[in-house]
């Protein structure tokens, strides 16, 4: 069991509001900032409390080690570069969170690394995309807001055959149910503003390494090149730790790691009533005649049920879909809810609605959301703590007038 660093023993770890710590002696300054110490130095590099928090995720994961940032983007940001030169390429899923296909067809896309996209249900459109140069396949484990399930032992299978890291957003998971490295993946990250957060109180991201990927069969000669000082399992998280974090700054800031802290004692309570919550509202949305179509894997006739149920279990999440008639009918359905708020985020305490057309994806061509199957007919409904039949008695009303 892990053991609070806290001087006081306080139950709930303090923040340690400060830049910079002091040391008894010169020979206690050298040892820290040459690491044969863990006595933090500087916020930007560890602070007790963030320190904590990874820790107790860390706890809960079994992971290797465990690097928390100031967002979900820092972190996907981070592990991507982690691996990443001018001249290799990423195999990414073709759906995913819009910030992402950004985050690698235009800011790494500049600095020479190439991402290709394709579809991670198709084990095949994967396996032909890599070759010696790629350096990570990415995917997340539930498309969001497509809500497309892939076969995540295949994907990982695969990768190992080409000594690839498999890399998986799990954001819309939560790691307390859904143990990722029991499928195979290497690096698990998460936009722990989400379900770790528990009220969207914070930004925050996490990179969970496993230490289960041999880095000397990377194609990153960075990576190759730390195995020799650190050994084999220990690279990304060598390199992530002393050169990315240092250099690029993201951290995770004290005030928010002790919140999350907090949302991890609540985790597994508000994920059951949110997620049976969701499936007894989705079931109840079929019934509604302006509805034409009801996304959600944990309905049994949805085709990811089955794969979602054996990787992830009966409890299938907190968000689903909505297909209206039109745009139109979307948007207006959107304008009448009185209950559910009109805002972006997952996994909130408050239920939220939003367009994800019109929204998260405005930045695409209608060609480039055709592809990414982001209908706008379409509204994404994340489900908070609410009463259940006050959240139908909204959907309903919000309905009523329509067609
Ligand atoms: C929200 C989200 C992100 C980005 O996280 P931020 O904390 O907003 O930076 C990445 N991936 C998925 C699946 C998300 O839902």
């Amino acid at each position: 069991m892990y053991q609070q660093p806290d001087a006081y023993g306080a139950l709930s770890m303090p923040v340690y509001l400060t830049a910079s710590f002091e040391f008894p002696s010169a020979k206690a300054m050298t040892d820290a900032f040459s690491g044969r110490t863990p006595a933090p130095s500087y916020s930007r590099i560890a602070n007790p409390t963030t320190t904590h928090f990874e820790q107790r995720v860390r706890t809960v994961t079994g992971a290797l080690s465990v690097t928390a940032l100031n967002t979900g983007m820092a972190a996907i940001a981070h592990a991507l570069i982690n691996v990443s030169e001018a001249g290799l390429n990423i195999v990414a899923s073709k759906h995913l969170f819009g910030n992402s296909v950004s985050l690698m067809r235009d800011t790494l896309g500049s600095l020479g690394v190439e991402t290709r996209f394709v579809d991670f249900t198709s084990t095949d459109d994967v396996r032909n995309a890599i070759d010696d140069k790629t350096c990570a396949l990415f995917f997340e484990v539930i498309t969001n807001p497509q809500l497309f399930v892939a076969d995540i032992r295949a994907l990982a299978e695969l990768a190992h055959e080409r000594h690839v890291p498999l890399f998986a957003d799990t954001t819309v998971v939560p790691f307390s149910v859904f143990k990722a490295h029991d499928f195979g993946v290497d690096v698990e990250l998460v936009s722990s503003t989400k379900y770790i957060s528990g009220g969207g109180t914070g930004l925050g991201g996490l990179i969970i390494d496993y230490g289960s990927f041999d880095w000397s069969l990377s194609s990153s000669a960075n990576l190759r090149a730390r195995v020799r000082r650190v050994g084999k399992r220990q690279a990304f998280t060598a390199r992530l730790k002393t050169e990315l974090l240092t250099n690029l700054g993201a951290l995770m800031v004290p005030q928010v790691a002790y919140i999350q802290t907090l949302g991890l004692d609540t985790l597994n309570l508000r994920f059951q009533r949110q997620a049976s919550t969701t499936l007894w509202l989705a079931t109840q949305c079929r019934s509604l005649k302006a509805i034409r179509h009801v996304n959600y894997t944990g309905l049994e006739d949805n085709p990811c049920h089955e794969l979602a149920t054996r990787q992830f279990g009966t409890l299938h999440g907190a968000v689903f879909t909505i297909s209206l008639q039109s745009k139109e009918a979307a948007f207006s359905f959107i304008d009448r809810l009185k209950i559910i708020r009109r805002a972006t985020n997952l996994f909130d305490r408050k239920t939220l609605a939003i367009h994800p057309a019109s929204t998260i994806f405005v930045t695409f061509t209608d060609d480039e959301r055709r592809d990414m199957q982001v209908d706008d007919t379409m509204v994404r409904l994340s489900v908070g703590l609410e009463d259940p039949a006050d959240l139908f008695d909204d959907i309903r009303q919000a309905c009523e007038t329509d067609v």
